[in-house]
């Protein structure tokens, strides 16, 4: 069985259903070697992200994904435009509940279920706790999920109709997730958190080694937008894993995107800081990325100068703009995932440079 080792202090933990965090308050990571990737082995499997089930920490041949499975993944590249060949949206809202958080939820269950987990509780800004609600349901497992009362309506309504049980909490985000891991010790259950759990991850990196396949080869650059960071070090792990099998021959740069309004790993970038200090979110209609205080900033802020990448903010009056433009070719995104576009019309593109953008949130889901 694999080990979780803590970032801060690198020790080693057994994985159990109620660890979450190191005794030093570190994020746990899994202690793993680089996969080593079989590439001709992929076909045997369904069309899904667990076509890459080689790569993640289960063990060989286990069969449990199969019943926790919705068809995640292989989700659409498509050219943006006929006039801008080079530039790609992939499409992840088409997922089971119209969202990329589903990766990381199929994976995430997956090992809850392994480990005989009966109840699970997960904190969100909505999506996370979406997609932690609908396989949770699908695993016979019990799950409560807190958000904030002021919530998109249609999220908790989603998050309803899965059967967990919702709890609403008034307060920041932060305060929220605080409440959700005073719970979890309380009760002693399993925490399924998109920011601490790091099988989470093993889902979202699914992303990067969609887009191998896909491009048949490596994008220039990946615009990301960034709250927790689940897409973010997803995308940067799975190409790490391709790179470091000498399957692709460079890292794609990671182009970072956050809403002014609330953006502290921006800030820290900026100031050349190796975390990020918390921020008061100002209020932005990106509910989604509004996160104040990342748990994983140290990793994420790697990650992007690792990859040469860059930060860019995004002001209020931007994203609806986006949004409207990005419908008017036939992307209907919420209004979190406008920012994506809104970021890469503001990147300095080079003529010709392969580039993603990520349509993580479904429209519907929003205002
Ligand atoms: C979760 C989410 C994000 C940001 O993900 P983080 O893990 O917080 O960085 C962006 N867009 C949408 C639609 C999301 O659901
Ligand atoms: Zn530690």
């Amino acid at each position: 069985m694999e080990q979780f080792i803590c970032s801060n202090c690198g020790s080693k933990h057994e994985i159990t259903p109620t660890l979450w965090k190191c005794e030093c308050g570190g994020v746990l990571d899994i202690a793993k070697e680089t996969p080593e990737i079989d590439v001709s082995g992929w076909d045997a499997y369904p069309n899904s992200l667990w076509r890459y089930v080689q790569t993640m920490p289960f063990k060989k041949d286990s069969k449990t994904w199969e019943g926790v499975t919705m068809g995640e993944g292989q989700s659409p590249l498509i050219v943006l435009d006929s006039e801008v060949p080079d530039t790609y949206v992939k499409v992840d809202y088409m997922m089971p509940t119209l969202s990329f958080k589903d990766r990381g939820a199929a994976v995430l269950m997956t090992l809850a279920k392994e480990l005989g987990v009966k109840k699970v509780i997960a904190d969100s800004s909505g999506n996370a706790g979406t997609a932690i609600a609908a396989y949770a349901a699908r695993c016979n497992i019990s799950c409560d999920i807190y958000l904030s009362d002021t919530t998109s309506p249609k999220k908790i309504d989603q998050v309803k109709a899965h059967g967990a049980t919702i709890k609403a909490v008034r307060g920041t985000r932060e305060d929220i997730a605080a409440a959700a891991q005073r719970a979890v010790d309380e009760e002693g259950v399993f925490y399924a958190s998109h920011v601490y759990n790091p099988y989470f991850y093993e889902g979202t990196k699914t992303y990067a080694y969609e887009i191998y396949e896909q491009l048949n080869g490596v994008p220039d650059s990946v615009i990301v937008p960034v709250g927790n960071g689940t897409l973010l070090l997803g995308v940067y792990y799975g190409f790490k894993e391709l790179f470091e099998n000498a399957l692709i021959e460079k890292m794609p740069k990671i182009v970072a995107i956050q809403a002014k309004h609330c953006a502290p790993l921006a800030e820290a970038y900026r100031n050349g800081e190796e975390i990020a200090q918390p921020v008061v979110n100002e209020g932005t209609l990106a509910e989604g990325i509004a996160i104040a205080a990342p748990a994983r900033s140290r990793q994420i802020l790697e990650a992007v100068r690792h990859t040469k990448g860059t930060f860019i903010e995004i002001e209020e009056d931007e994203i609806l703009d986006a949004r409207a433009e990005l419908s008017g070719k036939g992307f209907y995104v919420e209004v979190t995932s406008a920012v994506n576009y809104a970021g890469y019309l503001k990147y300095e593109k080079h003529p010709g440079e392969k580039i993603i953008i990520p349509l993580c949130g479904a429209g519907i889901k929003s205002k």
